[in-house]
């Protein structure tokens, strides 16, 4: 309680705060937070038939060797992350009057869909709401608006986004496991953005949510 107290009269005192979030902060809208093998499993009970876990396949080489089945994994994921409403968390947050940054290893874009600020975020893993070329046949990032079918049963997208310039598959603009050909144009813009807010911060506070393994 005391700890409680004290945190809640340091973001008092604050004048910036900076918000670092994982895969944690999205378990109370619902989405899985793919916790240990088994905890993947369950949100993707195809991947255990396959013997796959979260690492094996979000890797790249799937674009390559069975696009169906990553466009299947990804599509999906986009899919749940823009039916998600935000919960109440992100309000409170959002509603703090200090001047906020956010700094989160998500991909889902739900700080965005809660309201904060685009220009005050860095994805640090990218984002799935982003495509590139798998290739990459060039640097650019584009933004995600279609949709993909996704036959479930067989775990098989029937449709999947191509590279604007070239026409070969599309990848969503995420670093994934193994990557060589993530496309970092888009990310080290949004650093340079925190760098630049960090040096104006004078009485900061780190707010941490979702990102660590163990909960103090
Ligand atoms: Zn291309």
């Amino acid at each position: 309680m005391e700890n409680i107290k004290k945190a809640a009269e340091a973001i008092k005192k604050s004048s910036h705060i900076l918000i670092t979030a994982g895969a944690g902060m999205g378990v109370d809208s619902g989405l899985p937070d793919f916790r240990g093998k088994e905890g993947f499993w369950r949100a993707y009970p195809i991947a255990k038939n396959l013997g796959l876990s979260f690492e094996a396949l979000a890797n790249p080489k799937w674009f390559d060797i069975n696009p169906k089945l990553a466009w299947a994994f990804y599509g999906h994921r986009l899919k749940m992350y823009r039916e998600t409403t935000p919960h109440e968390g992100f309000n409170i947050l959002l509603n703090l009057p200090q001047d906020k940054f956010v700094f989160t290893s998500n991909v889902d874009s739900q700080f965005q869909k809660a309201g904060f600020s685009e220009l005050k975020i860095v994805e640090i893993h990218g984002s799935i709401h982003y495509l590139q070329c798998t290739k990459p046949c060039s640097s650019e990032i584009w933004e995600n608006n279609e949709n993909i079918e996704i036959d479930e049963e067989k775990f098989e997208a029937l449709n999947f986004p191509k590279c604007k310039n070239c026409g070969i598959i599309a990848r969503p603009n995420i670093l994934m496991f193994g990557d060589f050909r993530f496309i970092e144009k888009r990310v080290n813009l949004q650093i340079a953005r925190f760098e630049y807010w960090l040096q104006r911060v004078d009485n900061l506070v780190i707010i941490e949510i979702g990102a660590g393994s163990e909960c103090v």
